[in-house]
């Protein structure tokens, strides 16, 4: 019996796989252009640090961790997202030593053991960013800025922008008690988790999917009424700065992100497109946890997109199958060797080229060039050899002509060369 992959772990094809070049790379510019340079961290954390970065109550690290301990019994974890590690980084290497700013992008595998269905998988891919060191609304703005004109320069429409404030540990404590009073009166309409959540995290309740627990938290009361006057300010000018740069928003007083660590402002690109998985991109300020790491007290804010959500969302992209340049169809063995000497030149000169390599006929090798979509093939014959000859066959215009060999180079765009 053959092996296959795990459950939820995808590959990604060829066909499949320029549409994620196209995103990394859009992202890559778009990123660059707002001040932001790449860090690479690895897949596997130590178990404590998302637990007390992400926080213990919540889904990701209640049930969705790939936590195993290594061969030394340290418990380590695949990461499940990416901010905990690029900040574990940041205070490691004392990168704000080198400035006051850290402006920093990363992309790659994240891991949780979730239930697999469209959009859903359980190692997925994110591209996502951190500014660390400013906690300046128009920062809040300019992030946000970034992430809509990304979507925009992708040709991704249809999602939408919700924000949202978690306020800070000032007002936090009485808004979180107001919530508890509220969920305390209906606990009987809660699901067993919420039940649960309601007494360690009640804010999860509000991120509750099941439908009892969308209902009985209707009416619940919303941060966002009960945020600090520097939290209120905050978030009015985010909002100002929003509008200024002409980002269009809504305000989703019910957003509460399943995360910990977040702060004032939250938010996620929404779309009705990929049925239940509506978040595509996601984040928000947390101004605490670069000092609840250990580190320096400093603000930072970021956000995460899921590729494959982006992809979806995408489609097939036209250009997924790259077509060669040139086909060399050849016949007999001396026709056959000049044909693979000139085909490595192209390759080498980084023209996209192909031949057949086990000797067809030629009719088997013009299907193949078909097949391929060659714009042009080069049709190498003993004959045409003895002549100093080639054919050369548009296959669009459906013309050939022959081609004296020392033209052979100025015609194919090669850069001569003895
Ligand atoms: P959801 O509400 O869909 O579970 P989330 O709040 O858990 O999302 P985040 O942790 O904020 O998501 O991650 C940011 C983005 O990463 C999401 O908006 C989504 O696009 C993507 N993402 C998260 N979990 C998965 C997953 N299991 N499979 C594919 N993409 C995912
Ligand atoms: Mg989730």
């Amino acid at each position: 019996m053959s092996i296959t992959g795990i459950k939820g772990m995808n590959d990604i094809l060829p066909g499949e796989v320029e549409a994620w070049q196209f995103l990394e790379s859009s992202a890559r510019r778009v990123f660059a252009a707002f001040g932001y340079r790449e860090i690479r961290v690895p897949v596997v954390e130590k178990t404590e640090l998302f637990c007390r970065s992400i926080g213990e109550t919540t889904d990701i690290v209640e049930k969705e961790m790939y936590t195993f301990a290594d061969k030394g019994g340290t418990s380590m974890t695949m990461r499940p997202e990416g901010t905990a590690p690029v900040i574990r980084a940041f205070i490691e290497h004392k990168l704000h030593t080198l400035d006051p700013v850290s402006k920093l992008y990363y992309l790659g595998p994240m891991f949780r053991h979730e239930r697999p269905q469209k959009g859903r998988y359980r190692q997925f891919h994110q591209i996502g960013a951190e500014v660390i060191g400013l906690d300046d609304p128009k920062i809040d703005a300019q992030v946000l800025a970034m992430l809509s004109h990304f979507f925009a320069t992708v040709g991704i429409d249809g999602v939408t922008l919700q924000i949202n404030s978690l306020g800070c540990p000032e007002c936090r404590p009485a808004y979180r008690q107001a919530l508890l009073d509220f969920l305390q009166a209906r606990l009987g309409q809660l699901c067993a988790d919420c039940q649960r959540r309601a007494a360690t995290n009640p804010l999860r309740a509000l991120d509750c999917k099941v439908p009892g627990c969308i209902e009985a938290t209707a009416g619940a009361p919303a941060v966002i009424e009960h945020l600090c006057t520097g939290c209120d300010l905050h978030f009015e000018a985010v909002r100002s700065h929003l509008t200024e740069l002409e980002v269009p928003y809504t305000v989703n007083p019910r957003m509460v992100r399943g995360l910990d660590y977040y702060t004032k402002t939250t938010f996620e690109m929404v779309t009705d497109r990929l049925g239940a998985q509506s978040a595509v991109a996601a984040g928000g300020r947390y101004d605490r946890l670069v000092a609840d790491l250990g580190g320096p007290p400093l603000p930072g804010i970021g956000f995460a997109m899921g590729e494959e959500r982006l992809a979806l969302l995408l489609g097939a992209r036209d250009d997924a199958s790259p077509r060669p340049a040139l086909f060399i169809a050849t016949l007999g063995v001396e026709a056959e060797r000049f044909g693979f000497r000139l085909l490595t030149r192209l390759q080498r000169q980084g023209i996209y080229a192909e031949m057949e390599y086990a000797g067809k006929s030629l009719k088997a090798q013009l299907r193949r060039a078909d097949k391929l979509g060659a714009r042009r093939v080069l049709i190498l014959g003993g004959d045409e050899l003895a002549r100093g000859i080639a054919q050369l066959r548009d296959m669009a215009a459906g013309t050939q002509e022959e081609v004296p060999l020392t033209e052979l180079d100025a015609r194919l765009g090669l850069v001569v060369c003895d």
